[in-house]
């Protein structure tokens, strides 16, 4: 079902997640098929059911009311390492979904380019923001960029490193440091700045991009980066009983094997097809269209009372 967005919306009685009364008695849900025209960067929902004249959906975005009366507001989401792999494949979902971005990326320039877009091609709108996600500087500058689209509803705490595959005994302090930095500092970066300006408004919703490895270990592999991804999954049990009463959610998603070029910078572009062959029990590996599905899911308001939680998506693994 095609999703209406936020997290303050979409319940029966005007009332949103924090339980207090919104404006509006009742957000309807647009009909599988509804179509959406943009114009001049606005959004007109058309071909839906329409509902209660006069009722809004406030999500920070641009607006624009429809023929049944109904202003309709668009997502926007910051979604970090959006360049290439799951975050790309992400912002692709969430642009088809409804959402327009703030496409962050560390400094492949070119892949930026190509999904920014391929995100407009899908109708919506899109920033790209050189920002490595580990300096405070950066991660404010990327934040502060959505404001000529509007209020930022959403944060994908994406970007992430795993250094060379091996041992803990033969990794160096610089492959360590610099893990630890953009896994884990750069999440704790970005959630705080999300949770800053979610708060203020009553509302919003953050998934991290967690992984399989958290629950794991991943030895001989990267057991640095498994600790990290396991300290994002504490993040995100803790910041949503924090945030919980704001308003906003905080998930995560967990993934297993991937076929992004991860594996290739980690030293085996194999390891997907490795995988599959010897330990994930749907015998193949996940790809990354199957993750943007589940974080989609979880910033949409089907997912309103979903909060605190790590959905692994990972083939059994
Ligand atoms: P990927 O294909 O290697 O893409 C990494 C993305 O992160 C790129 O967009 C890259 O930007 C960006 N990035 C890297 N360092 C950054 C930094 N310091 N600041 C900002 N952006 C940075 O990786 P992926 O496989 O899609 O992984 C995405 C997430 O899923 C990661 O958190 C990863 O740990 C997690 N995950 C992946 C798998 C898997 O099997 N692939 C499994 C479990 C979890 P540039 O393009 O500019 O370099």
């Amino acid at each position: 079902m095609a999703p209406l967005w936020g997290s303050r919306h979409g319940r029966p009685g005007g009332r949103g997640e924090d339980g207090r009364r919104r404006r509006g008695a009742y957000a309807p849900r647009r009909r599988a098929g509804a179509r959406e025209v943009r114009k001049d960067q606005a959004t007109t929902v058309t071909g839906g059911d329409g509902g209660a004249t006069g009722a809004e959906v406030d999500t920070g975005g641009p607006s624009r009311q429809s023929a049944q009366g109904v202003t309709v507001s668009r997502p926007l989401t910051v979604v970090t390492g959006g360049s290439r792999g799951i975050g790309a494949a992400t912002c692709v979902r969430l642009a088809s979904d409804g959402h327009d971005l703030v496409l962050g990326y560390a400094s492949d320039e070119g892949a930026a380019a190509r999904t920014a877009a391929a995100v407009r091609e899908a109708g919506a709108r899109c920033v790209t923001v050189r920002a490595d996600t580990s300096s405070e500087e950066d991660v404010e500058r990327l934040f502060d960029s959505a404001a000529p689209l509007g209020r930022v509803t959403g944060l994908v705490n994406n970007a992430g490193v795993t250094g060379p595959l091996g041992r803990l005994a033969d990794a160096s302090a610089d492959v360590l440091r610099r893990v630890v930095d953009v896994n884990l500092l750069g999440y704790l970066l970005c959630c705080r700045r999300a949770a800053r300006d979610m708060a203020a408004h009553g509302s919003g919703s953050i998934v991290n991009v967690s992984s399989a490895a958290a629950t794991l270990g991943s030895p001989g592999e990267y057991v640095h980066y498994a600790a990290t991804k396991a300290a994002v999954d504490a993040l995100t049990v803790g910041l949503s009983k924090e945030l919980g009463p704001d308003g906003v959610r905080v998930n995560a998603v967990a993934p297993g094997v991937i076929e992004t070029g991860m594996h290739a910078a980690m030293g085996d572009p194999d390891r997907p097809a490795k995988a599959a062959a010897t330990r994930i029990p749907l015998g193949r590996p996940g790809q990354d269209f199957e993750i943007a599905a589940a974080v989609s899911w979880l910033l949409s308001p089907e997912a309103a009372y979903a909060t605190g939680t790590v959905l692994r998506v990972s083939g059994g693994l």
